[in-house]
C-alpha cells in the first residue's frame, strides 16, 4: 500500500541572490563532468534582443535554441524540442536549461524527461507515469509567481487534454533564482503571474487538503505577496527579491496541498477561449467571493493599485457547446474540488453553478 504522506521530492540544489545568474557557468561545468557533455539551453524568445541573451553561458559543445511561448506549452512542440535536442547535440545531451516564465521552464522539464523516455510527451501526461528519471535539468525563472520552479511537474496541452507531466523525476536538479532576471518584466504579466501565486496560496489555505507544511509556506507567501502589490512605496528590487521568494514558498505550500475553485475554472477558460494561466486565474478569481470572500477583496485592492483592468465578458459570445465544454474541464478536476469543497462536492459544485460563475467572467 502507498504510504500516506507523499514522499516529496524536491529540488537538491538552489541558488539565490542578485547577480547568481553569473553563477550558471560553474555550476554547469561541476554537472557536465569529466567527459564535458553538451548543455541545451531553452531561452524565451523574448529575450532575443535583451542584454541578458549575451550572459547565457553557451560553451564550445552547448546549443542555445530560442522557445516561443506566444501560446502555453503543447505537446507537439515539446516533441520538436526534443528530437532539435538529440540532433542538435548529436546524441543525447548532458542536460538542459530552461530560461524564461512557467512556460520555458516547463518546456525544459518537459524536454529533459523526454530524452531519456520513448514516444511522445502525450503518453506521459497524467501521474507518475514516466519511467525513466530525466537528464540533468535547470530552472532559471525570469517571471516569479507559478512555482514551476519547485512543482513536481510541467504543464502541457496535448491532443486530449490539458494536463502535466506530474512525476519526481520532473523536479528541477538545480534552480537559479537571481532576481534582477525579473526586473523588466512589464505589468500586467508581471501582476499576473505574481497573483497565480497569491490564488495558489489563498486556495491551500481555504482548501480542506491543507496541513501545517502548506500553510507555514502560504502564510509566507500571501505575506510576501501584500508586501509586494499592497505596499505603494515598495522599492522595485526589493519588491523583486520578496516576489521571488514568494513564488517559491507558493511552489513548496502547493507540493503537499492542492489549488481549488480559481485554478478549476480557470482551466475551462484556458482550454476552451486559450487565455494564458495567470490571466484566465484572474478573471475567475474576480467572481469567486462566494469561496474565497477576503481574498478577492484583497486582489481587488491590488488591481487597484496597480492599476489594471481584467477583461470582461470573455464567456459572453460562446455557444452552448464551448460553454458545456469549459464545464466540463472544469468539473472533471476532482482533486481541486474535493480541496475546495470537501469530499462532497458534487452536490454543491453543480454544472448549473459552473455555469452561472462563467456566465459573469
Ligand atoms: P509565461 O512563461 O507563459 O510567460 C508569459 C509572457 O511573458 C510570455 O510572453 C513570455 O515571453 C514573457 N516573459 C517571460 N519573462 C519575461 C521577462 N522577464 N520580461 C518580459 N517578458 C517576459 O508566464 P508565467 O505566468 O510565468 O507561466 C505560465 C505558464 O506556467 C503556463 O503555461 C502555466 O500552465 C504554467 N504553470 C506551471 C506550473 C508548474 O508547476 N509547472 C504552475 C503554474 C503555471
Ligand atoms: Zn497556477
Amino acid at each position: 500500500m502507498a504510504g500516506t504522506f507523499r514522499n516529496l521530492a524536491v529540488v537538491p540544489r538552489m541558488v539565490f541572490g542578485r547577480g547568481a545568474f553569473g553563477q550558471l557557468e560553474e555550476i554547469l561545468s561541476s554537472a557536465r563532468g569529466e567527459t564535458g557533455g553538451s548543455m541545451i539551453f531553452l531561452v524565451d524568445d523574448v529575450f532575443k534582443d535583451h542584454a541578458l541573451a549575451s550572459r547565457v553561458p553557451v560553451g564550445k559543445s552547448d546549443h542555445r535554441v530560442w522557445v516561443n511561448v506566444d501560446v502555453e506549452p503543447k505537446t507537439v512542440y515539446v516533441d520538436e524540442l526534443t528530437q532539435q535536442a538529440r540532433s542538435l547535440a548529436d546524441g543525447t545531451p548532458a542536460g538542459v536549461i530552461g530560461i524564461g516564465g512557467g512556460s520555458a521552464m516547463d518546456l525544459a522539464k518537459s524536454v529533459a524527461l523526454m530524452l531519456n523516455n520513448p514516444g511522445s510527451s502525450a503518453d506521459y501526461q497524467g501521474w507518475d507515469l514516466i519511467r525513466e528519471p530525466a537528464a540533468y535539468h535547470v530552472g532559471v525563472p525570469t517571471l516569479s509567481g507559478t512555482g514551476a520552479e519547485v512543482s513536481r511537474t510541467a504543464v502541457l496541452s496535448g491532443p486530449v487534454r490539458k494536463l502535466g507531466l506530474n512525476s519526481d523525476y520532473t523536479v528541477f536538479d538545480q534552480i537559479v533564482l537571481d532576481p534582477d532576471l525579473i526586473a523588466d518584466a512589464p505589468d500586467p504579466q508581471r501582476f499576473y503571474t505574481g497573483m497565480d501565486c497569491y490564488f495558489h496560496c489563498v486556495e491551500a489555505i481555504c482548501g480542506t487538503f491543507l496541513n501545517e507544511f502548506s500553510r507555514a509556506y502560504s502564510e509566507k507567501a500571501i505575506e510576501l505577496c501584500r508586501e509586494v502589490f499592497l505596499e505603494k512605496e515598495i522599492d522595485r528590487r526589493e519588491a523583486d527579491e520578496k516576489l521571488m521568494m514568494a513564488s517559491y514558498c507558493g511552489g513548496m505550500s502547493i507540493a503537499y496541498s492542492q489549488v481549488g475553485a480559481c485554478h478549476a475554472m480557470s482551466y475551462g477558460l484556458s482550454f476552451v477561449l486559450g487565455l494564458r494561466h495567470g490571466e484566465g486565474n484572474a478573471v475567475a478569481f474576480n467572481q469567486l467571493e462566494e469561496f474565497y470572500p477576503e481574498g478577492v477583496r484583497e486582489f481587488r485592492r491590488m488591481m487597484d493599485i496597480h492599476g489594471i483592468e481584467l477583461p470582461t465578458g470573455v464567456t459572453r459570445d460562446l455557444t452552448d457547446a464551448q460553454m458545456n465544454k469549459m464545464i466540463e474541464v472544469s468539473l472533471s478536476m476532482d482533486p481541486l474540488w474535493e480541496n475546495c469543497l470537501g469530499p462532497n462536492w458534487k452536490s454543491e459544485m453543480t454544472p448549473e453553478r459552473a455555469r452561472e460563475l462563467y456566465s459573469r467572467m
